[in-house]
């Protein structure tokens, strides 16, 4: 195994943009200097999902996640901190420069990793039994040219076979240095009574299934034997990286085309996908034989609002697929159904029809889902009042779960003219099942506030609670870090977070921003960054982070700091040829236009100081950056936590701030706010001694020494106290919180 070097994840992390990163799985829109989107972490249906390009973070205003690009690429795609950096430089073109690993770096990596590992290499096995063995050509490739697929999309889905042998994948994986246990895990081995190990898939064509990032999670496989002893289907089974029912066939290959067309249609099996996909029509995805799931509609829900339902017109599956479909509508989604001819499937159709002709067909057979349903429903029904009445109530339910008020009022509308059913009534019937759907999830909630009052008391309460987490929570991450440490919250911790949150705030954020000068004994100054001023200060009196997180994020903070010295003069070595560059061209651009001396000079005169203030203002970013930047991509879990939270915390504040250009000001004022940040620590620290204090002498009793001693320290800490008040009372212009 090998570790990337410091210099190539310096590069990745300048490199990667936030809004380019995070635009591969969400779908932004612009909103001001940020932009927002549908939240990929939960379930939602209007964007809290916000992006700040000059941050470079992403964040949740209503579930919390999000962070830097790596942050962000290892909760969503479950990936670790070397998999982020390695998607980033593959997305970037960034060579990676590496080492070996040592063997404690080799015991890092997670059990998630190494069956991640192990099925890329069991793709690439299955890939390689395609293309260059004689039974792969002749049975596997044979199968797929028969079948219409061309070498293009054979590699584009990665499509692979695997040999007729009792063993060939786990001789071969484990012959490679593969462990057994990962390859039984991740399901593409089974083990027997006598603890051998055999191949799941034998004598199958092979279609992986990718995660968004196009990591390999799970196969199908189908057999190409004629008896009727063999499954036609075999899949991998669920496991750490595989969980059906969050996962959709071809997503990883359709997700920019579903964007750019905003649209994605929904197709049954993996043949329909590629045959599509092959003809052009590239916004394809199947939901691979299960029913959709809410999973499912929440990862489509991420790309696009608009949903094409393409169904062969069987009539028993298209009924089986309505409720699936309810769903859809239940998550605000606008969902169109086409129909294709009596006979075809999507694969078909696809083989036998160019782009463009499928693009017609589709733009003219798309009709609206409740539309569609209620035509199916009432063909049955026609003059048999009891199905019509069923038929009715099914399709109140459909409407009914759709979120928005105006358009279900437009469907009641059109329903009511299609049953023919008075649309007063219909309203009544949608309102009666809305507000029966209200009662039921109140009940719910209740019934898990209950629950989990109950805490861990006895193993079913903790099995429902588990299971209540993973459906509205799906991202379960597991990675090496410092252990992240939220128990370790005594009753000092507590009252001291807020102090210490300030302070480290402002070290994070403002680190290598020189807030003022000092001054030694024979009156030289130097500039004093707020990084220097909080480190002196703590240290003169022997101050800690009582809240380990804390701490553990400000020893990080100084660690990132090691080569600011080189870093920078490299910065100002760029920025200098920048603004020189600037000057050439711009005086250039003066010579050409200008007309006469005066306005030459007027000219360059606004030139310089264009030049200056644009100089400044990058120097300046990059000083405020410095440590953030290091920090919110760190490898240590909490250390990255607590930076995003700490500096995304104003920016949660910014629509009211900005307005009053508050945030501008800060930097301006850290040469008070600091130190007052500092002050007030102090002085809740003497607080909880002078409460100590109190405590000991109620408990002295009569003990004359211990009282007289006591109350001796009880006067210092008073003194200290009240120089304090007055040093906070004169410095803070603002009234205290
Ligand atoms: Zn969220």
């Amino acid at each position: 195994m090998r570790r990337i070097d410091r210099e190539t994840v310096q590069k990745i992390l300048d490199t990667a943009d936030i809004v380019d990163v995070v635009s591969d799985f969400v779908s932004l829109k612009r909103r001001g200097a940020n932009y927002i989107g549908l939240c990929p972490f939960h379930n939602e249906r209007t964007p809290s999902f916000s992006v700040s390009k000059s941050k470079g973070i992403c964040k949740c205003f209503s579930c919390g996640k999000g962070g830097s690009p790596v942050n962000f690429l290892m909760e969503l795609e479950q990936m670790s901190y070397h998999d982020a950096l390695r998607y980033l430089a593959k997305k970037y073109h960034i060579e990676i420069k590496e080492h070996e690993m040592t063997d404690a770096e080799r015991e890092a990596v997670t059990e998630r990793e190494s069956m991640l590992a192990v099925s890329e290499f069991a793709l690439q096995h299955f890939e390689h039994n395609l293309n260059n063995t004689d039974d792969g050509r002749d049975i596997g490739l044979s199968y797929f040219h028969e079948r219409g697929i061309n070498d293009a999309a054979i590699k584009k889905f990665r499509l692979g076979y695997s040999l007729e042998k009792r063993d060939d994948l786990a001789s071969t994986a484990k012959a490679k240095g593969y462990n057994e246990k990962y390859l039984v895990d991740s399901g593409l081995c089974i083990q027997n009574e006598q603890g051998k190990i055999y191949d799941r898939f034998k004598g199958r064509v092979m279609y992986p299934i990718l995660s968004v990032s196009g990591k390999v999670l799970g196969f199908g496989g189908r057999t190409l034997r004629k008896d009727k002893e063999v499954a036609k289907y075999v899949n991998s089974p669920e496991s750490v990286i595989y969980r059906k029912s969050y996962e959709l066939y071809g997503l990883y290959q359709a997700k920019q085309a579903i964007v750019k067309k905003d649209k994605c249609i929904l197709v049954e099996g993996y043949m329909d996908v590629i045959s599509m996909s092959q003809s052009g029509i590239e916004n394809v995805v199947a939901s691979s034989g299960t029913s959709l799931t809410e999973g499912q509609i929440r990862l489509i829900h991420r790309f696009t609002e608009n949903v094409t339902v393409i169904y062969d017109s069987d009539p028993a599956g298209i009924k089986a697929s309505l409720r699936g479909i309810d769903m859809l509508l239940a998550e605000g989604m606008n969902i169109k159904v086409v129909l294709l001819p009596e006979g075809d499937d999507p694969d078909s159709f696809a083989q036998n029809h160019s782009t463009s002709e499928i693009e017609d067909y589709l733009a003219a057979h798309e009709q609206d889902f409740i539309a569609f349903k209620t035509a199916i429903l009432l063909k049955d029904a026609e003059n048999d009042p009891h199905q019509r009445s069923n038929a009715i109530k099914d399709i109140v339910r459909s409407i009914s779960v759709i979120p928005d008020e105006i358009v279900r009022s437009e469907y009641i509308k059109e329903c009511s003219r299609r049953l023919r059913a008075d649309e007063q009534m219909l309203t009544r019937s949608v309102a009666q099942k809305i507000a029966e759907r209200i009662e039921k999830e109140a009940q719910q909630r209740q019934r898990q506030v209950a629950v989990q009052s109950l805490g861990d008391l006895g193993q079913t309460t903790t099995d429902f609670q588990s299971t209540q987490q993973e459906e509205s929570e799906p991202i379960i991450v597991e990675r090496q870090s410092s252990t992240v440490d939220d128990s370790y919250d005594n009753r000092y911790c507590a009252f001291f977070k807020p102090f210490e949150r300030e302070v480290l705030r402002y070290v994070l954020k403002y680190g290598m921003v020189e807030m003022c000068e000092s001054c030694d004994e024979s009156g030289n100054t130097a500039p004093l960054t707020v990084m220097d001023y909080v480190w002196s200060e703590l240290n003169e009196d022997d101050i800690h982070f009582t809240n380990r997180n804390y701490s553990i994020a400000y020893n990080a903070a100084f660690e990132a700091i090691s080569s600011y010295k080189d870093d920078l003069q490299r910065e100002i070595a760029k920025l200098t040829e920048k603004r020189s560059q600037l000057m050439t061209n711009g005086i250039a651009e003066i010579q050409r236009t200008a007309t006469n001396l005066t306005d030459i000079n007027a000219k360059e005169q606004a030139l310089t100081q264009q030049c200056d203030e644009a100089y400044f203002k990058d120097l300046n970013h990059f000083k405020t950056m410095y440590v953030v930047r290091e920090l919110i991509s760190s490898p240590d879990d909490v250390v990255r936590r607590v930076t995003t939270e700490l500096i995304s915390e104003k920016y949660v504040l910014s629509k009211v701030h900005t307005k009053y250009a508050k945030i501008e000001t800060e930097q301006d004022k850290l040469n008070e706010l600091v130190p007052r940040a500092i002050y007030e620590w102090k002085d809740a620290i003497l607080e909880s001694q002078m409460r100590d204090i109190r405590q000991k002498i109620k408990e002295a009793g009569n003990n004359a020494e211990e009282l007289t001693a006591l109350i001796s320290r009880q006067m210092e800490l008073k003194q200290l106290k009240s120089e304090f008040a007055k040093f906070l009372g004169e410095r803070i212009v603002a009234p205290r919180k």
